[in-house]
């Protein structure tokens, strides 16, 4: 326990978010002291001796934060709309992986679905709220992949899905059709952490919060 109480934890998932967010830590003198995408470990001490890193799923880093497993994290504003995000600090834009969450459906598709429109999704909430706020009631099928192959196959006939050149649709014989939330990567913050660690957390804000200024 006391562990917990020195240092000072941020979350990260593996993929795009940990490629872009690394530069920006070492911006603010966090770096890892070993390579993290090639290393099966969950926990990586930094340059920073108070400081460490962990690596888990995206779509788990508001749950760590939010409960306190880490003090801070790094995560896409569609995972945390999509989690509720309920008791954390949003500080910080990082404008990384920056895309578009998206409705998308088969091209040319003729618009004269009998019933309910079935919209395969992971965004479960999001996308129920986006079609109840106009006024569509819908029927929704989790997927946790590939929504794509969903309308193909006749599952679904719309999808929801985050959508960056639009390639993928297009690969698949989809297209974009409505823009539900500009998407980017988002600095968050345990609400407990940010008034226990403040003197450790800010500066790290401000930091970062530079970087990207001089960045965009
Ligand atoms: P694209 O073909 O460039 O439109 O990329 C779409 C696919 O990449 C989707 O299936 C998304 O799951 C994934 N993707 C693209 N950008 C992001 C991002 N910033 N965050 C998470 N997933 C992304």
């Amino acid at each position: 326990m006391s562990e917990k109480k020195e240092f000072l934890t941020i979350a990260l998932s593996k993929g795009r978010i940990l490629d872009e967010t690394l530069p920006l830590l070492a911006s603010a003198g966090i770096e890892p002291l070993e390579d993290i995408s090639s290393s099966r470990k969950l926990v990586f001490e930094t340059t920073r001796p108070d400081v460490r890193l962990i690596i888990i799923r995206a779509t788990d880093v508001p749950t760590y934060v939010q409960y306190g497993g880490a003090d801070m994290g790094v995560t896409g504003k569609d995972v945390l709309m999509e989690h509720g995000a309920d008791g954390l600090y949003e500080p910080l834009d990082l404008k990384i992986a920056k895309c578009r969450l998206m409705t998308a459906g088969p091209k040319d598709a003729q618009s004269v679905t009998k019933g309910r429109l079935r919209v395969a999704t992971k965004f479960v909430t999001l996308a129920k709220n986006y079609y109840a706020s106009k006024g569509l009631q819908v029927e929704i099928i989790k997927l946790y992949g590939a929504m794509e192959l969903a309308p193909i196959l006749g599952l679904a006939d719309e999808i929801v899905d985050i959508v960056d050149t639009g390639n993928t649709l297009k690969a698949n014989g989809l297209e974009a059709r409505e823009l539900i939330h500009m998407i980017s990567t988002r600095l968050v913050v345990n609400r407990a952490s940010m008034k226990m660690k403040h003197h450790r957390i800010q500066p790290i804000i401000d930091q970062l919060a530079a970087t990207v200024a001089q960045k965009n």
